[in-house]
This record gives structure tokens, sequence and C-alpha cells, in this order.
């Protein structure tokens, strides 16, 4: 396909890629859901199992009228995430290979640690787990920053059968105290203390705060095992609560440097993790051992297009699905070699990420929508001090990402060489499911493009008819693919209740697309997001998308607001340039709303522009639409649950300036 508009996969790309044309990627598509025993039975075939699954394959019941929903994949195997991710490569003449690149907060020559190290350390940690009693099926707790003794922290779970929940270590004590609450572990894994930007953290406080909380809501967690990060504070100023309290240096350095990995079911729980409650209260996601392993591997080698000499950085914290299934366990199932960032892209200024490029040669870089724009604000010329030559392949995730950011990210930032894969996908599904192919994908910015191998689509109307052909509607998938949630923990109505009730068979995303003629998949928002104006269906994104057309827009939100005559109408944040006065001269506005008219129609003329110098933001980078429109009803009275608010002061500027 190529028509003004649709990039094809550059041809030096495609010819070493692992999927190098459509026709290529139809087949295999094809294979994956016709026949998905044998499809992924070969793919499944490449890991190491100490037994190998019966068949069948994978047993699965979408439809809550007939019983309980339940999903199963590889029956009857057993295998092991840790052995898969780390002690398969060493055993295969790896154990040389650098895992990770460690670079700190502060700038610095950086360090770097081998398959090899991995293990020995990983083992460590796992004797000296099993030594305080976790094994299979406890639950641990993990609030680190990002450090190397994250991702290895986990894999030490995973090796003896124990189910971790990370919690992002910007979360507030409360947070803490509310999985905590949930997962009850017996064991939390720490942190003294973090560098983010400028500023030093004592997560260790948190801990004792949020632990204190816990056990006054009733769970009272046995030992507490801090790592002490030597850049942030002498150990003498870390908080401690002796008979809960361990020094990881002392606990685990004199362990043994080898473990018998625990061999597990296939369907045994591997982790629980919160979502980031951009929609509410959070919930706890389970996914199991070896469905996950596959599809988090099987999407990290595809739409990465990743070969052995490649260097990967995904800047997302493995406080989220996007750093466990492509930090920890997708890229180092396939041996890969990865950048660990502990800091944030704009310090000590945004030229950081491109020199970090630079120093490892990084060719395979995973962001978020959220960060590109935030970059983007600070102008080119940052960019393009960095020669960035090594990148090959540029990734995002998180949000729909707006024309002006996608055409940024591969203008400014690839210089046009590097396809962009734009990948949804949720904590739910575990890994990538709508998703170009770099090498076999034509790209259309904006569009999600197609199914990953496996992923049967559909798009329902509210009625709960599956519409054909280019169609716009909910979005839902089909059958059971591999790494998809197997329940939300302790909560298998609220599992069944939220994605299986509202359309009955089909899996249901929350979200809302448009499939164009050609299949490919463009998000709209958020389900709860669309807005109903006059009768006509108008998605936030597609409006916020117009807003950020406008030259004079870095960044926009657009949520419903009850209206007396159009029955909703659309009520738009905006964050304007750097050098924008809030607000800004009156003509902003006009342009801003002339530009809306213009992309999409006079029908999503805003009614209302709101200034807003900063957004309230998830942890992860999301726009929280829940409390913007508590804000734009008039109801900041019920803000509901603001805990993950990265930053609770923007929303007291926002209500400074309505009216504005
Ligand atoms: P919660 O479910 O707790 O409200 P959340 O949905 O933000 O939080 P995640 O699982 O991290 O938590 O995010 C998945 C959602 O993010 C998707 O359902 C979709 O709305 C959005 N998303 C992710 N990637 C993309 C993408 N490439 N394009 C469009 N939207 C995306
Ligand atoms: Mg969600």
């Amino acid at each position: 396909m190529s028509a003004p508009g649709i990039h094809p996969p550059p041809a030096d790309l495609a010819k070493s890629a692992h999927v190098s044309s459509e026709k290529q990627y139809d087949e295999l598509y094809k294979q994956s859901i016709e026949e998905p025993e044998k499809f992924w039975g070969n793919i499944a075939s490449t890991f190491h199992w100490n037994k190998r699954w019966s068949s069948p394959v994978t047993r699965s019941n979408f439809d809550m009228n007939k019983g309980p929903i339940k999903i199963e994949w590889f029956i009857g195997g057993e295998t092991n995430l840790c052995h898969n991710a780390v002690d398969r490569h060493v055993n295969n003449g790896l154990g040389g290979k650098v895992a990770f690149l460690y670079e700190g907060n502060d700038i610095g020559p950086g360090s770097q640690m081998t398959y090899g190290e991995v293990l020995e350390r990983v083992c460590k940690l796992a004797n000296y787990l099993k030594s305080i009693g976790v094994g299979k099926g406890s639950d641990v707790t993990i609030y680190m920053p990002m450090i190397p003794e994250l991702p290895i922290a986990m894999l030490a779970c995973a090796r003896i059968g124990a189910v971790h929940s990370v919690v992002f270590a910007g979360f507030s004590a409360e947070s803490l105290a509310g999985r905590v609450l949930d997962s009850r572990p017996d064991v939390v894994l720490t942190c003294s203390g973090v560098k983010r930007g400028p500023k030093t953290l004592s997560l260790k406080g948190i801990v004792d705060d949020g632990l204190k909380r816990a056990a006054d809501g009733g769970h009272k967690v046995g030992h507490c095992v801090v790592y002490h990060h030597r850049d942030c504070m002498p150990q003498s100023e870390v908080p401690w609560t002796d008979d809960r309290d361990t020094w990881w240096h002392d606990a685990v350095e004199h362990q043994p440097a080898s473990c018998d990995v625990t061999w597990l079911d296939a369907e045994a729980p591997l982790f629980k993790l919160y979502t980031s409650g951009s929609t509410g209260k959070p919930k706890g996601v389970q996914h199991s051992q070896a469905g996950y392993m596959v599809g988090s591997a099987t999407t990290f080698k595809y739409v990465f297009d990743y070969h052995d000499d490649d260097v990967y950085w995904c800047t997302a914290d493995c406080g989220w699905i996007t750093g466990h299934s492509y930090v920890t366990y997708g890229p180092m199932l396939n041996a890969a070699t990865q950048v660990i960032f502990e800091g944030v892209p704009t310090y000590p200024t945004a030229g950081r990420p491109w020199e970090i490029v630079d120093k490892y040669k990084v060719s395979l870089l995973y962001t978020a929508p959220t960060a590109i724009r935030s970059l983007m604000a600070k102008g080119n010329d940052i960019v393009k001090k960095a020669s960035r030559k090594s990148l090959r392949i540029l990734g995002t995730v998180g949000e729909p990402i707006n024309v002006e950011a996608w055409k940024w990210y591969n203008e400014v930032v690839g210089d046009k060489r590097c396809p962009i894969v734009d990948t949804w996908w949720q904590t739910e599904t575990g890994a990538h499911m709508i998703t170009p192919l770099p090498g076999a994908t034509p790209l259309k910015p904006g569009s999600a493009t197609k199914p990953f191998f496996g992923v049967v689509p559909a798009v329902l109307n509210e009625q709960g008819k599956e519409l054909e052909g280019a169609a716009e509607g909910y979005l839902v998938i089909k059958q059971a693919w591999p790494s998809m949630l197997r329940t939300l923990a302790g909560d298998q109505e609220r599992f069944e209740k939220t994605y299986f009730e509202h359309f009955k068979g089909f899996y249901f995303t929350g979200d809302g697309c448009k499939r164009d003629e050609d299949g490919y998949y463009w998000l709209t928002g958020r389900v709860d997001d669309v807005i109903n104006v006059s009768g006509h269906r108008i998605g936030t994104a597609e409006v916020e998308g117009a807003l950020t057309t406008c030259h004079l827009c870095t960044e926009a939100a657009v949520v419903p607001v009850e209206h007396p005559i159009k029955g909703q109408g659309i009520y738009a944040f905006v964050s304007l340039m750097e050098g924008h006065d809030y607000p800004p001269e009156a003509n902003v506005r006009k342009e801003l709303i002339d530009t809306v008219r213009r992309v999409i129609g006079p029908i999503a003329t805003p009614d209302c522009i709101h200034w807003a110098p900063g957004l309230p933001k998830t942890r992860s980078g999301k726009i929280m639409r829940r409390i913007l429109r508590k804000i734009a009803n008039k109801e900041e009275d019920s803000l509901g649950d603001t805990s993950t608010l990265a930053d609770p002061s923007v929303v007291e500027t926002l209500l400074s300036l309505r009216g504005k």
C-alpha cells in the first residue's frame, strides 16, 4: 500500500525483518487464528519446558451464559519464566552478553551487568527469600526505583513461584497501603531512596508510612528488605524498624550464587499488577506463567523486529505493565541488551534522552506520547544536537498519539528513517494487541494499524451487533490470546463484570475505535469519554488531535460537559507551547477553535476552552479525564480517588483559571 500520508516500511529494514511484507503478515496472521494450536505450539517449543503441555493447547470460555469465564493456555505444561529469561541464555553460552546498561539519574559513567551476573544476583535474592519462607504462591510487594535490582527482584520471585506485585515507587504511602491491603504480602522489597530529577526522595520513609497504614487497616507485613541506594542518603539516616527491616546487602550478598528453579504449572499466577486508575479504583490484574511468557516474548521479537545486536530502551518504569512486559520479561526472554534508566527524560535537560541514545547506541526506542509531547515542546535544536544514527525503530504506547506528535517523532527524532510502532494494548492484555510490524506494515500516522498474531478484534455497535468493514464503535476481542489476564486478584466477579458482561461472548476493552476501509484500527479513546453532541458521537481523541495540529498547542484534553440543548458539549483543556502566559491573548482561543472547525467540522467546535499550564496525570503520564470531567462540570467537591495523581497542585491551578 502506498498513497499520500502512508509510510511504507523502509526497504532495507524490510529485507532483514522477521516479517518483511504485508503478504507474509497476512499468511502468518491467518494461521495464528485458524490454527492456534499449531501456531502457538511451534513458538512455545522454542522455550524450555520442564514438562511439555498436552492437548489441547488452549481452552477458554468468554461467554458468561455458558459458565464462569476461564482461560487456559499450554494446558498441563510446566515451565519457569526466570529460567527462560536468564538461565536458558547462560546455558546457551550467552552468560557474557550484557543484559542491562544502567544509566543513573545523574549524568555519570553508567554501569553494565551481564546475563551471568543477573543470574547470580537473582539466585542470591531467591535463596534469601526462600530462607524467610517465601515460596510457591506467596505474595511479594516490590516498591523500588528503576535500578537493575527491580527487574532482578521480579525475576527472583518468578524463580521460586512467588507472585510479585510491583507498586510504582512514585505512588504515595496511601496508594501503597491500599495495594498491600489487597494482596496481603508477608514480604516487601524496597530501597532506601531514589533520585528523581533534582529531588532526592526517602522511599523507605514512604514505605514505613504505607506499612503502618496497612497494619492499621488489618495487615501486618513481616519482612521489609531494603536495598541501599548509595547516591541518595547515608545508611544511618534511613528510618528503621528493627524487628521488621533487613538491609538487602546484609541478607542477600552472602547467599549461595545458585538456586534451583521451582517448576510451575502453566496456569500458575506470575504477578498481580494494579492498573493505573485513570478510570477509578485500581484493579489487581492477574497474569499467569506460560501464556504471558509466550505472549510478551513473541510480541517483543516481532513488534520491535528484535535482532541479537539491537540495543533496546524502553522508558517505562517496571511499576507499569509496559515495564513488566517490555523491560523485565519480553526483552530478557529474547536475551536482549537494554538500557535501564533511573531518571526522568527532561533532567538535567530535555537533551538527556538523545544523549542516552548516542551513548549506548540505542537502536529500538519505546516511549509514550506524553513524553514525546513534552520533549517536542522544547524545540528541535536540542534533538538535532545528538546524532541518533543508531536508531532503527521507534515505539509508542499508553494513549492515542496525535498526528502532530507522530510526525515530530518520525521527522525530527527518527529523521524519517525509522518506522513508528504505535502499540495499542492494556495491562489486562499483557502484550501488544494492535500494532504495526515495522518491516511489513505501511503506517498511517495516528493508527495502531492491524492486529498482532492471534488477536481477533471486532467493532460492535451500542446493541452489541458486530459491524463489518469500515465502521466505528466499541472495540472488543473475540477469542482468547495467550497473554491475557486470567482474573482480577481475589475478585472473579468483578473480573467477569468488568470485561465480559457488557457484550456477551466478547472481551470488552473499554475503548472505542474506528476501522477504516483498509482494516486499520484507529483508537478514539475510552468509551466513557465519547461525547454525544446533539446525537453525533465524537471521540475525545479526535478533538484533541485537531487541537494539537494548531501550532500554539502542545497538549489538549477533551471531556464532555452537560449542555442544556445539545445534551453534551465539548470542553477542552489546552496547554500552550512554551513562552505563553495563561490566559493568553484573545486571538489564541479563536485560532484553536478555528483549527478544530477546519480539521473536523463545526459539529466538533469546543464549547469551552479552559487554559491548562499543566494537566492532571497519573504517574505513568496519562491524563486523568475523570478529574477533568468533574472540573468541567463544576463538581470538584467530589473528585474521587486522587492518590494516583502525579502532581496534585495542577488541580488548584486549573480551578484558578476557570472562566479566564
Ligand atoms: P485503568 O484501567 O486503571 O483506568 P489504564 O486503562 O490507563 O487505567 P493501562 O492498562 O495502562 O491502564 O492502559 C491501557 C489503555 O491505554 C487502553 O485501554 C487505551 O485506552 C490506552 N492506550 C494504550 N496504548 C494505546 C495506543 N497505542 N493508542 C491508543 N490508546 C492506547
Ligand atoms: Mg484500563
